[in-house]
């Protein structure tokens, strides 16, 4: 039966790999989801994998669980409800025709507030029409899992919830910076390149990069390790460095958008510091102070993200199977 686990692991690193980083990597919405499944409680979780097994077939949501294999099975369903964290990422792959035109919204992953320096001074710009959606899914889509919708309904639902909530503490994704380089805002520093000018497109690196993939970078799996090898002890770290106790006043669970501002002060302010320069790569200093930022905000939004599950599922009212 390794055998079968082996090939989950392959799986998920398969679809880690095509669908590329757009918000925290892959790795940084697993965290977050591994975060939240510690904060569940039996019956919350229990009603959230139901109701993610219940998905429309053409989300492909309810295919990637696995019924049975060698892991028990509580960890089967962990591992599960982690994957579903990426599965807004997943829907982006043009070879599902279908599931990509129905499920993928690329502006559903960020919430821009364009803003620029002037005489030294922070100054907010209008937003263009075209802007992120993320935090108006995020509250649609909460409102549906705590109301009497089918659980199809709420299993879409809960992926949106489950993803935009990490999306949205990744600083750069509540952040547009307009220069003179970049009238039109640098696309979550998307435009930023930290490799040397000229370097050739399918070389560079930009700051959006660095920061999706910060944690990973800092630990790469360099072992044939199933991503719940990898991921465990770096969310257990996180856990111990931000226990839940300390930090549950601060969780603001019905505001996103004070989340989201936390995340548009942290770009403002820390990712875009004085010692930061475009087509450089960032100091060690930089890096470190990164890498903190970044194991607090995965931590933070892993905690709400279980709050908000907990509320809507834990003693919830079992919501109907089937339109009326
Ligand atoms: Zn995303």
């Amino acid at each position: 039966m390794k055998d079968l686990r082996s090939l989950f692991c392959i799986v998920a690193v398969v679809f880690g790999l095509s669908v590329g980083t757009f918000g925290w990597d892959d790795s940084g919405h697993k965290l977050t989801a591994y975060i939240a499944w510690q904060r569940l409680s039996p019956e919350a979780r229990e009603r959230v994998l139901k109701v993610l097994l219940t998905a429309p077939e053409d989300s492909t949501i309810g295919s990637y669980y696995m019924p049975y294999g060698s892991q028990e099975v509580d960890a089967r369903k962990r591992d599960y409800f982690m994957f579903m964290a990426t599965w807004a990422d997943v829907v982006r792959d043009r070879a599902f025709p279908v599931r990509y035109r129905k499920y993928h919204h690329s502006n559903w992953h960020y919430d821009d507030v364009f803003w620029t320096i002037k005489d030294g001074k922070i100054e907010v710009l209008p937003e263009p029409e075209e802007g992120g959606l993320a935090l108006t899914k995020l509250d649609e889509y909460v409102k549906v899992i705590n109301s009497s919708a089918t659980d199809a309904e709420k299993a879409v639902a809960i992926a949106w919830v489950m993803h935009i909530v990490g999306d949205i503490h990744q600083p750069l994704h509540t952040s547009a910076r307009v220069t003179d380089r970049e009238p039109k805002g640098d696309q979550g520093g998307n435009l930023f390149l930290l490799t040397p000018e000229g370097t050739p497109r399918d070389k560079q690196e930009n700051l959006h990069w660095f920061w999706d993939s910060i944690v990973v970078r800092n630990k790469a799996n360099t072992g044939n390790d199933c991503d719940i090898e990898f991921l465990e002890p770096l969310a257990k770290a996180f856990m111990k460095k931000y226990p839940f106790e300390k930090i549950r006043d601060r969780l603001a669970v019905s505001n996103p958008d004070a989340w989201a501002k936390e995340s548009l002060s942290l770009a403002q302010n820390s990712v875009f510091s004085v010692d930061l320069k475009r087509f450089e790569m960032p100091s060690k200093d930089y890096k470190k102070k990164g890498l903190k930022i970044a194991e607090e905000r995965l931590t933070l939004a892993g905690y709400r993200m279980g709050e908000i599950l907990n509320r809507a599922f834990h003693a919830s009212t079992p919501s109907t199977t089937s339109p009326n």
